[in-house]
């Protein structure tokens, strides 16, 4: 009798080290459970499967058929392996940084940059330094939901990673203190941590990645640092902004023309984001017959140029639905 009872109570007290639930509360972060030891944990939502941005997800996935995967995972830091390569991504994305549900961005800290995403020392430093004292608070810069809090030996000391809501991952490294937990819900502005010169770090700073699919891209990119705000409330991800090393492009002031099809926008108005222009750039979509000459001269360009800005030859096949650079 004494030995199925403390089997029974074995079972009971297994759920998570040792201690017993004894209350779900409801939190502004998500729903939290509390154990008897008075400590707690973010409850987990077992059909979560990662994907925060169903969109941008369902357009890489379904539209473009890139078979992108984005898991969840509380143990790593990335979470698709190598399975998501940025090189096959022939199309513009269009990713709103700050949509309607989400429109704040707050500053991770408030630090100057004191090194910058690019090659230094013959090394790729894949995101970007800013200083701070050992303590200051370190915020995250959208919304999301905290996929990482703990220590990381591959050299990130004391790490958090959000995943936000517009399809992007935040990375806040060498923190002296968590103050979130896996599984977190967060508001832009809310504290994530201490900083700190945790892990592979000489002198207090946070180091602060920005990750589109577990694929680094230069944070000056988004963000302007000395002003404290997003450059812009759209990003357009192609993948020119997963080369090691990639300088920020250049938003220019003035509205180009615009070059898709009015169907085709009113599509992609559909799906929320999608193959477009860039500032610089101008893309066309391939349609059933169209030819190379037809679409330099409707875009007042030439087939070579044409050939040469996407690397193909006057006789090359077009396939429909591709993207043609054509400035
Ligand atoms: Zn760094």
């Amino acid at each position: 009798m004494k030995k199925i009872l403390f089997v029974a109570i074995l079972l009971n007290l297994l759920p998570l080290y040792g201690q017993q639930i004894i209350d779900t509360v409801q939190t502004d972060k998500g729903p939290m459970i509390i154990y008897s030891n008075r400590t707690w944990a973010f409850l987990k939502d077992k059909s979560f499967n990662g994907v925060l941005n169903s969109r941008v997800h369902s357009i890489l996935n379904q539209d473009l058929g890139l078979n992108f995967t984005q898991t969840w995972s509380n143990d790593v830091c990335f979470t698709s392996g190598k399975h998501n390569d940025m090189s096959k991504l022939n199309d513009t994305l269009w990713l709103c940084v700050l949509d309607e549900a989400h429109a704040t961005y707050r500053a991770p800290v408030d630090g100057i940059v004191t090194s910058r995403y690019g090659y230094r020392h013959g090394r790729h430093h894949s995101g970007i330094d800013l200083d701070l004292e050992t303590g200051d608070t370190v915020r995250s810069c959208w919304a999301g939901k905290v996929r990482y809090a703990k220590y990381n030996d591959g050299g990130f000391g004391n790490l958090v990673i959000v995943r936000h809501y517009n399809g992007l991952e935040t990375l806040y490294a060498h923190l002296s203190k968590l103050i979130v937990a896996p599984d977190q819900e967060v508001k832009a502005g809310d504290v994530l941590g201490l900083g700190g010169n945790t892990g592979r770090s000489y002198g207090s700073h946070l180091h602060f990645e920005v990750r589109f699919y577990d694929a680094a891209i230069n944070p000056e990119e988004v963000i302007d640092f000395d002003k404290k705000m997003c450059k812009d409330e759209n990003l357009f991800v192609h993948k020119g902004l997963f080369r090691p090393g990639a300088k920020p492009s250049v938003l220019e002031a003035e509205e180009p023309d615009p070059v898709i099809e009015k169907d085709t926008v009113e599509r992609q108005i559909d799906v929320a984001a999608h193959v477009v222009q860039t500032s610089l750039k101008k893309y066309y979509k391939v349609k059933s017959g169209d030819t190379l000459t037809e679409i330099a001269d409707r875009n007042q360009t030439t087939v070579s140029k044409i050939c040469q800005l996407n690397g193909i030859r006057p006789t090359s096949t077009l396939q429909i639905g591709r993207s043609l650079r054509v400035k």
